[in-house]
């Protein structure tokens, strides 16, 4: 490509999210959590959300879709006004309208806006608290928003937008009465979208009866990779082993030449990107994400494309569109949540008739994501065994807790039901007193096993079998996509 049309793509690209014509705030929010482009359901429901229609998005979990109808919502509320909500977001379940709160509260944090929920399974005195002290986007269960509205907490005259997430998931668990219940009591003129991960019978109708002259757009998860890039899949329990991992792949300078690292978040990319520099040298590796300026990024990619440079490390803004030829891996360090981003990762080996090899680690958590990439592309993707002399490090306690919230964070989307196995007491820190006698329990230990192994040291003397051994194969989530 030539310089001039590379540097105005790039100039396209970068910005995408300024098309919308959010405000600063918004736009810096999105660039905090580490958005760069605007998913294929962002793309399609934005502008219309925009200009004030009713919008009917057939979008499952993963295609960003509760973002698409968020950054409307916000860039619409602008700011904190009234005491009584101007949007309200039904979800089917206490699990998903957290999530959505959690969303809402990370892409409001530069503005004043008021966010909260409701939901039930617990009393209502704190959620009426919260109420009363004003409020502008709330997130809601049906049940839940009809009773504190019956009694007298809310008032909904000045309500402009109303969302219906997984419109599917709460008429299958029953809520259709309230849900039109809820219809008659809210100002007839006022902003409607629905978004749904499937278009039943039941969905149509609620259409009929919600929506007014709706615009459709839909998303279906479909891709398929291109065929000379032979993808492999490797079980890597945590962050610091994956680096070695990465290591040991970078030190095969002979076949690695010219490699691109997709991480997840500009943090991770920035950590990679330091490691690799330190072992490889500053002259060997790139990092490009939305924090870069622009003529960094520019610089950065043509010095990677023409091979100045062997590694590249990015998050998906690299990932789109740019046509570097000849790359020989793509490692994704963390496997992408927005499924259809492999496909694009991947894309970027294995081009012009080359044949191309894209590497994925993949840990406990992020295996639930792999199963579904694999039923997008219909592919399985083979698992290969950690490298001989590869070490497995130990997965920290934050880490450990991470990973557990994101299974059960997955399991719920998946299941609106599950009520989740990670439970606070299982990970909860110790106290200063906990933590003594903890210390202690394990000095007394390492005394006694230091004298073990003193002793087994003497037997076995020449043979140090745990260094450089490979992973321990842990519990059962490794074979789940095997
Ligand atoms: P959702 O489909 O709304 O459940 O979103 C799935 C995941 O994608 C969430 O972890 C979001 O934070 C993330 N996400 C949403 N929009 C984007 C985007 N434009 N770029 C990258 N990740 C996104």
């Amino acid at each position: 490509m030539p310089k001039w049309k590379f540097k105005s793509y790039l100039c396209s690209m970068q910005n995408n999210f300024e098309q919308f014509g959010f405000n600063k705030q918004v736009l810096n929010a999105i660039d905090e959590i580490g958005y760069t482009d605007p998913t294929l359901i962002q793309q399609k429901a934005i502008p219309p959300i925009i200009n004030g229609q009713d919008v009917l998005g057939i979008a499952q979990t993963g295609t960003g879709k509760t973002a698409a109808y968020l950054l409307p919502i916000i860039k619409k509320l602008n700011f904190a006004q009234e005491q009584i909500p101007r949007a309200v977001i039904l979800a089917p379940t206490r699990e998903l309208a957290m999530q959505i709160e959690e969303n809402t509260i990370k892409l409001c944090q530069f503005t004043d806006l008021r966010v909260g929920s409701v939901y039930g399974g617990l009393g209502s005195k704190l959620q009426k608290e919260m109420l009363a002290k004003g409020i502008d986007i709330l997130i809601a269960t049906p049940g839940r928003l009809l009773e504190l509205y019956l009694e007298g907490d809310l008032v909904f005259k000045k309500l402009q937008v109303l969302v219906l997430d997984e419109a599917d998931k709460m008429l299958d668990m029953g809520f259709i009465s309230k849900i039109n219940r809820i219809l008659e009591v809210i100002p007839k003129k006022r902003q409607n979208l629905l978004f749904s991960a499937t278009m039943s019978d039941k969905v149509e109708t609620l259409v009929g009866n919600f929506l007014l002259f709706p615009t459709k757009v839909e998303v279906s998860l479909q891709a398929t990779p291109a065929t000379n890039v032979e993808q492999k899949v490797y079980l890597v329990p945590n962050l610091k082993s994956k680096i070695n991992l990465l290591y040991h792949f970078l030190l095969d300078e002979e076949t690695f030449q010219k490699v691109i690292v997709f991480c997840k978040t500009k943090t991770i990319a920035d950590n990679v990107y330091h490691y690799v520099s330190r072992k490889f040298g500053e002259d060997n590796v790139k990092v490009i994400h939305a924090n870069k300026g622009q003529n960094t990024r520019i610089n950065s990619m043509e010095a990677f494309k023409e091979g100045k440079v062997r590694v590249l490390v990015g998050t998906d803004v690299a990932s789109r569109g740019i046509d570097v030829t000849e790359v020989s891996h793509v490692i994704n360090f963390d496997v992408p949540l927005i499924y259809e981003d492999y496909v694009h990762r991947i894309g970027r080996t294995g081009r012009a008739e080359k044949l191309g090899v894209s590497i994925t680690f993949c840990n406990e958590s992020e295996a639930l994501h792999l199963l579904k990439i694999e039923k997008l592309i219909r592919q399985k993707i083979p698992v290969f065994p950690i490298p001989e002399g590869v070490i497995m490090a130990e997965t920290s306690f934050n880490e450990k807790q991470a990973i557990a919230r994101a299974i059960d964070e997955h399991k719920r989307k998946e299941d609106p039901t599950f009520k989740g196995s990670f439970h606070e007491k299982k990970f909860k820190r110790p106290s200063a007193d906990e933590k003594k006698k903890q210390a202690k329990l394990k000095e007394q230990k390492e005394q006694k096993s230091g004298k073990a192994v003193a002793k087994s040291k003497t037997k076995n003397s020449n043979t140090d079998k745990t260094k450089n051994t490979p992973r321990k194969k842990g519990k059962n989530w490794d074979k789940k996509i095997k």
